[in-house]
């Protein structure tokens, strides 16, 4: 199957109201324009350098999502261009990216990166650190508005713990829903990957960060 086969097909099985990013980290310019030639502008990198030279050389209407791990000494580079940060995973983070989009004159749309897996390894808030930044320090950082959330669940076959973890996530962001601060607006819940993308529809997800199942297997 061709890439924008891929996608194709993955759009058949989500609701409309789902958006994909179409993670493109370790893929070529070419394979992107596939997918741009197709009508898709949303696109995912995990490294700062990667997506700012693909921004360079690629066409200027596509909404680039960063949603690796950020450094602090690093945010200045996407602060001019960058659509979505899904990565926020600390407040010191957040206090930089408010301060790059002040000097860009622009307000940098973020996700908050919420730890739900078991795996130690992967990044994130936990909920009382969430907490802490959307009923109290968000209101020092005018220049971000918090969309939403993100997670990444254990890698595991074990669905039941994929759609648990996912399940606290949504809740999470439901009780959040209502909030009366004007720079926190969950529109967005960024969750599922190629391996477990229906689950993560299943459970309210409506943004979607696939890459292997549309560009095929990634060789690091
Ligand atoms: C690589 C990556 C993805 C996409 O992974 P696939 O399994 O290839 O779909 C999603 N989210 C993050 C944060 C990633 O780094």
């Amino acid at each position: 199957m061709s890439i924008t086969n891929n996608l194709k097909e993955i759009k058949t099985n989500l609701p409309e109201s789902c958006l994909i990013v179409a993670v493109s980290k370790t893929k070529s310019s070419s394979d992107i324009m596939q997918v741009y030639e197709s009508g898709h502008r949303d696109f995912g990198e995990n490294k700062v350098q990667e997506l700012t030279q693909k921004a360079e050389e690629l066409p200027k209407d596509i909404r680039w999502h960063m949603i690796g791990h950020l450094q602090r000494n690093k945010v200045k580079y996407i602060a001019p261009f960058i659509h979505l940060i899904h990565s926020v995973d600390s407040e010191k983070l957040l206090q930089e990216i408010n301060k790059q989009a002040l000097k860009n004159d622009r307000v940098i749309d973020c996700l908050l990166q919420i730890h739900i897996a078991e795996e130690e390894s992967k990044f994130g808030l936990d909920s009382a650190e969430a907490e802490q930044i959307l009923n109290n320090s968000i209101d020092e950082f005018k220049n971000v508005q918090i969309k939403g959330l993100m997670g990444m669940a254990t890698n595991t076959k074990d669905i039941y713990q994929v759609r648990k973890e996912f399940k606290f996530l949504n809740n999470l962001f439901h009780s959040h829903k209502e909030s009366k601060k004007e720079n926190v607006t969950m529109e967005w819940l960024s969750m599922g990957m190629s391996g477990d993308y229906l689950i993560a529809a299943e459970q309210g997800s409506n943004m979607l960060r696939i890459g292997s199942a549309i560009f095929g297997a990634r060789n690091y």
